[in-house]
C-alpha cells in the first residue's frame, strides 16, 4: 500500500486548482493548450522562485494537463554523466523530465542535458583515449521542466535552452488565506475566514509553510476540545509556536538579532552571518533572507547585508543614529 503524505493529499492537481500566480497561470494556460493542439511536447520550461512556492507543483500540474508521464530527479542527485542518459534513454515522447536544483547539476551531467533538449539526441562517449568515439542516439521528443531557487546560478548555456522561464513569487495573505481553506477542506477540518486569513499572514508568503502552520493549529484545534479554527485559536497556537505577527520564526528574528547587535547592525557578509547564527550560508541565502528582504527588514548591499529601520522598531531595538 502506498501512503500519501499530507503534503500530497493538498498538492493541487491540476491548473484550475493552483490558486494566485495569476499572470503565470494565464501564460502557462496558452502555452499548454499550444502544445496540445500541435501535439508535440511542449517547450523546456524553467521554474525559480523560493521553496515552497509551488514549482514541484506546477510540473506536476503540466503532466496532468499535457496527459503525460512525469519522471522526477534532482540535480545533486546526478553524480555522472551517465545517471543522466540513463534516464533521458528511458523516456517516452511526450514525457515530462522534472529536474529540480537544476543549478546544482554538476557540469559534466549538464554537457549531456544541451544536445537533449536542442536537438533530442545524446551524445555518448565510448572507449577512452585516442581510440574514444562518440555515438550519437536519437531521444524521444520530451519536455524540459526545471525548477531552481536560484536563477543567478544557472549557467547561461542550460539557461538559454529554456523556451520559457516563469518566476514564482512570493503569495499574498488573501491567497495564501485560499490556499489554507482549499487544504483545510481536504483535510476535512473548519477554518473561518479570519483564521484563514490569520494563518496566511504568518506563512511568510509561501504555500508550504501555510499548509504546515496549518497542521499544527489543526493539533491545538484538536486538544483545545474545538470543531473550527478561529482568529483567536489560529493566533494562539501560532504565538506559542513562535511564530510572530510578520510570520517571522525563532531563526528570522535571530538573524535580525545578529545584525543589529552583534554587527551595529551591519553591512555584515553573509558567510560571517551564517556562522554566527550557526547556519549554513545557503540555508540563509535560499530561505531566510528573501522574505527578510521582500518585508524590508534587511538589505543586501555590496558590502554585506544591512539591518533596516524597521528591523530596529521590529526588535525594539535603539536604531543606530541616522537610521530613523
Ligand atoms: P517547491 O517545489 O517550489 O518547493 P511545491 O510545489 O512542493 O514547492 O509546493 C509545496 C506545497 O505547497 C505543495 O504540496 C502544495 O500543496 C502547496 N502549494 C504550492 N503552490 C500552491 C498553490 N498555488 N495553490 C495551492 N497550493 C499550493
Amino acid at each position: 500500500m502506498t501512503r500519501c503524505s499530507v503534503d500530497e493529499n493538498v498538492r493541487p492537481r491540476r491548473l484550475s486548482e493552483f490558486i494566485g500566480q495569476v499572470e503565470l497561470r494565464a501564460n502557462l494556460e496558452v502555452f499548454l493548450r499550444a502544445a496540445r493542439e500541435r501535439e508535440r511536447a511542449a517547450d523546456h520550461t524553467l521554474f525559480y522562485g523560493n521553496p515552497g512556492l509551488g514549482k514541484t507543483t506546477l510540473a506536476k500540474i503540466i503532466a496532468s494537463e499535457m496527459g503525460v508521464n512525469l519522471v522526477s530527479t534532482s540535480g545533486p542527485v546526478m553524480e555522472r554523466s551517465g545517471d543522466l542518459a540513463a534516464i533521458l534513454t528511458n523516456l517516452q515522447a511526450q514525457d515530462i523530465l522534472f529536474i529540480d536544483e537544476i543549478h546544482r547539476m554538476p557540469a559534466s551531467v549538464e554537457e549531456v542535458l544541451y544536445p537533449a533538449m536542442e536537438d533530442f539526441k545524446l551524445d555518448l562517449v565510448i572507449g577512452q583515449g585516442p581510440g574514444a568515439r562518440t555515438v550519437k542516439i536519437d531521444l524521444e521528443p520530451f519536455t524540459l521542466v526545471g525548477a531552481t531557487t536560484r536563477l543567478g546560478l544557472l549557467t547561461s548555456p542550460l539557461r538559454d535552452r529554456f523556451g520559457c522561464i516563469f518566476r514564482i513569487d512570493f503569495y499574498s495573505p488573501e491567497e495564501l488565506a485560499r490556499i489554507v481553506h482549499r487544504a483545510s477542506g481536504i483535510l476535512g477540518m473548519e477554518v473561518s475566514d479570519e483564521g484563514a486569513l490569520a494563518i496566511g499572514r504568518r506563512s511568510r508568503g509561501t504555500p508550504r509553510i501555510a499548509n504546515r502552520l496549518l497542521r499544527r493549529v489543526r493539533d491545538y484545534m484538536v486538544v483545545a476540545g474545538k470543531d473550527c479554527v478561529d482568529q483567536e485559536l489560529a493566533e494562539m497556537a501560532l504565538q506559542r509556536l513562535d511564530v510572530d505577527p510578520h510570520g517571522l520564526d525563532y531563526m528570522d528574528r535571530k538573524i535580525l538579532d545578529v545584525v543589529v547587535h552583534q554587527f551595529g547592525g551591519g553591512p555584515v557578509g553573509v558567510k560571517t552571518l551564517a556562522v554566527a547564527c550557526a547556519e549554513e550560508v545557503r540555508t540563509i541565502e535560499d530561505i531566510y533572507e528573501p522574505y527578510l528582504i521582500q518585508c524590508g527588514f534587511l538589505q543586501r548591499t555590496p558590502r554585506g547585508r544591512v539591518a533596516t529601520a524597521k528591523a530596529y522598531r521590529h526588535l525594539k531595538a535603539d536604531p543606530e543614529p541616522g537610521l530613523l
